[in-house]
């Protein structure tokens, strides 16, 4: 076992080595953890503020269940004064007025502050809350910090000197069941504390970039005069989390804190390439953990999926995800599902880019943490590293290639993913165009891209049939998938001209069995809304994989957008593929060409 916290610990490293290159200004968040331990405890009776006692407790390292009371101290060293800080001045004697906001003090349900205490309210649906003490003066170290081995000792030293004033046994009340689950039973040791550090520097982080942990590295533990001990070695030996960056104000340390905390509820690892749209996210950007994904939520028992039967079509409704927890799953196995989640952003928790439903696809679904693929409804690509002048660049659609939220590529130790110091934009961060609705892209099938292909072979097509205010109309589709459901949205591969009356616009085939024919849609107006596109009056044939543009080009000033959709039997049409914008280049005589994914 402790072979394998090596073994995390290490995997950690790399990727923080990995991040730092990548951002340095994006802070790691990194926890390794091992081995659950076991306490024998005798049964009592809880006193949960919501009474939903018949919740199981699936907390692994804390409680996820009832009330957990806790202390945040926030400390500066002196010699920390060359950090300039709008957030949090440098003062010897001040907090600024946002660290005593970080939690409510009581367990009322009143939550003026958008903190971390609302934010465990709302993710587990009222059946956990976090709240507790804020220590209320800065705490200063002794000694400047090159008098410091490791932060771990000024943990240490913190915590023992604030013995005097703190009543540490207030923060003893849960204990691990001989079955590892928590009971609101005290076992002689602090539950979780936490430190804030307005800034640091990496060699107390025993030289890593990191921004907080789940754990203080105490060496030895502390032995208060209240009856408890405090003991934070490692993430299954009582509990604390520390952190710095409180420089960086309010919401980033929420965010930070929440996440480390995370730990303690789900253990070591990240879930990778889900950006902002989950707490324990991972790479390929940092400082992106936000409200919870469904598959947290329903992994602590604060919510439950609703499951879409695997051998009928079905309508659904699907509401506001993070307000309502409202989720389907399609679970075709223990270790594959995919989810559909309908992101409103009605909660602040949500940090979704775009408004829609946002679908899923998890492998290893049954353990933390899963493997999630965001199936970005702006497709999967092929990319391309320019590497003498450190761009990537997207190139041509590809349904079994990347999206730009989950493409990664290290060459020459230069990494490369869809952020704006190497790519057009920070797409990896997720962007307006990642989620599933009635006109940019509503279907996601065998043949479309992203496509439903699965490891389980199981064939499905999911269709956005329709809005209704905050919700959306979805056909879930199993058999005659393709005669059920529109065709899917063409994807353009290039234009290509090899003499001027030969303007080539070239795409890949649809492959839906009942496809009849492909329309063209264009606009001379500069910026006309995709609406506002009229049809040229041409049927395309399906078999046909381009169409020569020259009679549209008639008019070189003018800025020419085309688009195509595909047509089946039953007069189903689809949306529009990507905009192709043309504009014609005087110096070599030929069209300019560019991809527009909206307007
Ligand atoms: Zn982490």
């Amino acid at each position: 076992m402790i072979l394998m916290s090596l073994i995390q610990f290490k995997k950690e490293l790399m990727k923080y080595s990995l991040g730092l290159i990548l951002f340095s200004f994006f802070f790691l968040i990194i926890s390794c953890s091992i081995i659950s331990t076991e306490r024998s405890q005798s049964n009592k009776s809880s006193k949960i503020f919501k009474a939903n006692s018949e919740l199981d407790n699936k907390g692994k390292y804390v409680t996820s269940v009832g009330e957990l009371r806790t202390l945040i101290v926030y400390a500066t060293f002196t010699d920390d004064i060359s950090t300039k800080s709008k957030a949090w001045n440098f003062s010897k004697t001040q907090l600024p007025a946002w660290t005593k906001k970080m939690i409510n003090s009581t367990t009322k349900l009143s939550f003026p502050n958008e903190n971390l205490t609302q934010y465990f309210y709302e993710m587990s649906r009222g059946n956990f809350m976090l709240y507790g003490d804020i220590y209320p003066k800065v705490i200063i170290p002794k000694y400047n910090q090159k008098h410091y081995k490791s932060i771990s000792d000024v943990n240490y030293e913190i915590l023992t000197r604030l013995d005097d004033e703190i009543d540490y046994s207030k923060y003893d009340n849960w204990s691990k069941g001989k079955d590892g689950k928590y009971l609101d039973v005290p076992d002689g040791k602090v539950d979780v504390i936490f430190i804030v550090y307005r800034n640091f520097e990496n060699r107390l982080f025993f030289n890593n970039g990191w921004t907080g942990s789940a754990h203080f590295y105490l060496t030895d533990d502390i032995v208060t005069n209240d009856g408890v001990k405090i003991t934070s070695g490692r993430l299954d030996k009582g509990s604390g989390v520390q952190s710095r960056g409180g420089k960086v104000g309010f919401t980033y340390m929420k965010y930070v804190l929440a996440h480390e905390f995370g730990h303690l509820l789900f253990g070591a690892g990240h879930i990778e390439n889900t950006t902002n749209l989950a707490l324990m996210t991972g790479g390929p950007v940092w400082n992106a953990s936000r409200g919870m994904h469904s598959w947290e939520r329903s992994r602590l028992g604060w919510t439950d999926f609703e499951d879409i039967q695997l051998d009928k079509n079905t309508s659904i409704e699907i509401d506001d995800y993070m307000t309502t927890g409202n989720a389907y799953r399609i679970k075709l196995n223990d270790k594959e599902w995919f989810i559909l989640e309908n992101h409103q952003k009605l909660s602040k928790n949500d940090w979704a880019k775009d408004k829609g439903v946002y679908i899923f696809h998890v492998n290893n679904a049954h353990r933390f943490s899963p493997s999630v693929t965001v199936e970005c409804a702006d497709g999967k690509w092929d990319f391309e590293v320019d590497e003498e002048k450190q761009k990537l660049i997207k190139t041509i659609p590809n349904s079994s290639g990347k999206t730009e939220m989950n493409f990664r590529k290290t060459i020459k130790k230069k990494s490369y993913s869809c952020y704006k110091q190497v790519y057009a934009d920070n797409s990896a961060w997720g962007d307006a165009n990642d989620a599933y609705d009635i006109s940019y892209n509503n279907i996601f099938s065998p043949v479309s891209n992203p496509s439903s292909q699965n490891k389980a072979k199981i064939n499905f097509a999911i269709e956005i049939k329709e809005r209704r205010d905050k919700k959306y109309l979805l056909d879930v589709l199993f058999n005659d998938i393709y005669i059920n459901s529109v065709p899917s949205k063409p994807q353009i591969i290039n234009i290509e001209q090899k003499e001027p009356t030969k303007v080539l616009l070239r795409w890949f085939p649809n492959k839906e069995p009942d496809l009849l024919r492909y329309n063209i849609y264009y606009s001379l107006n500069q910026n006309d809304k995709l609406k506002n596109f009229k049809r040229l009056k041409i049927n395309i044939n399906k078999n046909k994989e381009e169409i020569n543009l020259s009679s549209l080009l008639q008019d070189k000033g003018k800025k020419i957008s085309v688009a195509i959709t595909s047509f089946d039997k039953s007069g189903k049409e689809s949306v529009m593929s990507d905009i192709i914008e043309l504009t014609y280049n005087s110096k070599n005589k030929k069209w300019d060409w560019k991809r527009v994914e909206e307007y």
